[in-house]
């Protein structure tokens, strides 16, 4: 299918993450050669949640010419080093996901093979003291990349931000207002197709007619023009992803600011924490077949660290995604193409992949439908191969205390994820496919710390003999210790951030 009339007119129906982060960066990417309108409705809040990220977020806010400490300031953000999990391989257990890199590769050979081959052995301490992310984020320190150390692992801290989706909101808002998006309050009641199906116009509550060559749906679970009204279809992935519920209650910050997102497994899913300047925002994610509403509330409202600030709010989802994310003139954007669950934090990346993915593919003289198919098989790429790895967290557990821990464990994964488990238990390795967003050392990190066990390690790694070996851990451990050790705490690091405003 395709259509030739000139793209003129770009409508993006939502005023969330999603849509103020598409309306921001369209706004800027294509230089006003476009009229961009964005209708949102003051009364059909936005979701309210998404407040930790992943690193991509700062070639975002870049993109977007962003200064990065009005950016903190505004949105009252702290650092994001990598995400704790507690109790999920074993009850008792904790591991990091740390961002980046893992002590430095030797003759080729990733680190994490030499690593393992000590380990195995019996003679090197757990792999996170050969992380600078880690060792700073269990230290609660942080501090940026230091340019003027190029050999330094100081160089290279890769961070992300824990921010408050409101705030987050408004700043981009008044960043696209200000870059020419005009906005237009109401609820869309209707939206007209014209008679090859696309999308011709939506209408509002008081008649106004919104007329548009390219829509872009950022209207949240309620896909209001991708499902309602082209009824694209949806994959559901919730035998794999069990989870369908949260309860999110922000409370009062107690102790002090963690540089990393801590996530706690739960009898049935698991809970969040994630402190901010101001607040600690805290969720519950659950299956709802194997847990009560009730439950779920109390468990959360019983493991805060902090008064409450609100009534939790409850959130209903259902894991997977939507058979085609671009349909006709309609590109899906945010949770209107489809969501996986908040556990390694990616939604947000996910926005900002399609927005950039629509720019790559940007149809500028009409719609060719070639481009669309490339467009939807990359999305879909990227996002089954996040699935895997949230999979992942779930399956690979000794957990059984639970009905719920029973299933994640026993349950069929899907083939892909079959694959890169049975690689990594034969030899420790992780091939990563194509652009997939996670890297090798963030699949071995939580297959290590899920307690799956690599039976080999790289040939390579046992050229060196054991002293060498030895040597060459003990260096690395002991220039991570030094470099965490001149960091600043994160607290001050943001109090300095905060002051300089
Ligand atoms: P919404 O926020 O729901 O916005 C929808 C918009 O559409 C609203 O402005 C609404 O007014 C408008 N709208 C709807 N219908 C109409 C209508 N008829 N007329 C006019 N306007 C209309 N992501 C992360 O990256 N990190 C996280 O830590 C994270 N945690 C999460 C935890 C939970 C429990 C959930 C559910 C999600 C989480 N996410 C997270 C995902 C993240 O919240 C979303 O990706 C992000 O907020 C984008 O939402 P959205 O803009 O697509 O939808």
């Amino acid at each position: 299918m395709t259509s030739t009339t000139p793209i003129r007119n770009i409508v993006i129906v939502g005023g969330g993450t999603a849509g103020w982060m598409a309306a921001a960066s369209l706004s800027r990417l294509l230089q006003n050669r476009y009229t961009i309108r964005l209708v949102e409705s003051d009364e059909i809040s936005t979701v309210g949640v998404g407040e930790s990220t992943i690193p991509m977020i700062r070639l975002f806010n870049t993109a977007l010419g962003i200064n990065e400490d009005e950016f903190v300031r505004e949105t009252k953000a702290t650092f994001k080093l990598g995400i704790e999990f507690q109790d999920w391989g074993k009850l008792g257990e904790r591991y990091m996901h740390g961002f980046g890199t893992f002590g430095q590769p030797l003759w080729t050979l990733e680190f994490f093979q030499y690593w393992l081959r000590a380990w195995q052995l019996g003679k090197a301490p757990d792999v996170e003291r050969y992380s600078l992310n880690r060792m700073a984020a269990n230290a609660g320190k942080f501090m940026r990349p230091s340019t003027d150390m190029p050999n330094s692992p100081l160089a290279d801290i890769p961070y992300a931000f824990h921010l408050d989706a409101g705030l987050y909101a408004r700043y981009l808002r008044k960043y696209a207002e200000s870059h020419g998006v005009l906005r237009t309050e109401g609820k869309v009641v209707e939206v007209r197709q014209r008679a090859d199906g696309f999308i011709d116009s939506v209408v509002m509550e008081n008649g106004t007619v919104v007329a548009g060559d390219l829509f872009i749906d950022c209207s949240g679970f309620r896909a209001l023009l991708i499902e309602q009204t082209l009824k694209t279809g949806f994959e559901d992935w919730s035998h794999w992803l069990p989870c369908d519920r949260a309860w999110a209650v922000p409370c009062e910050l107690s102790g002090d600011l963690l540089p990393y997102t801590r996530a706690t497994a739960r009898p049935a899913g698991w809970q969040w924490r994630i402190g901010l300047q101001h607040r600690t925002g805290n969720g519950h994610v659950y299956a709802s077949r194997f847990m009560s509403d009730d439950e779920a509330a109390s468990i959360l409202m019983n493991n805060l660290d902090g008064k409450p600030l609100a009534e939790p709010k409850m959130l209903r989802f259902m894991p997977g995604k939507r058979n085609k994310t671009w349909n006709k003139n309609v590109v899906a954007v945010g949770l209107s193409s489809g969501f996986l669950e908040p556990l390694e934090s990616t939604s947000i990346f996910q926005i900002q992949s399609a927005i950039s993915r629509l720019v790559g593919f940007f149809p500028d003289a009409g719609f060719r439908q070639a481009d669309i198919d490339e467009y939807n098989l990359q999305s879909d790429f990227e996002t089954e191969r996040i699935r895997d790895f949230i999979i992942l967290h779930y399956h690979a557990t000794e957990r059984n205390d639970t009905p719920f821990w029973d299933y994640c464990r026993t349950m069929a994964i899907p083939e892909t994820l079959r694959r890169k488990l049975d690689l990594y238990k034969s030899s420790g390795r992780v091939v990563r496919e194509n652009n997939e967003l996670f890297a090798e050392i963030g699949w071995q990190q939580v297959l290590h710390g899920q307690g799956v066990r690599a039976q080999g390690h790289h040939p390579l790694a046992a050229l060196l003999d054991e002293k060498e070996l030895l040597d060459f851990l003990g260096n690395i451990e002991n220039v991570i210790g030094k470099c965490v050790d001149v960091m600043p705490a994160h607290r001050d690091f943001i109090a300095a951030v905060v002051a300089a405003g």
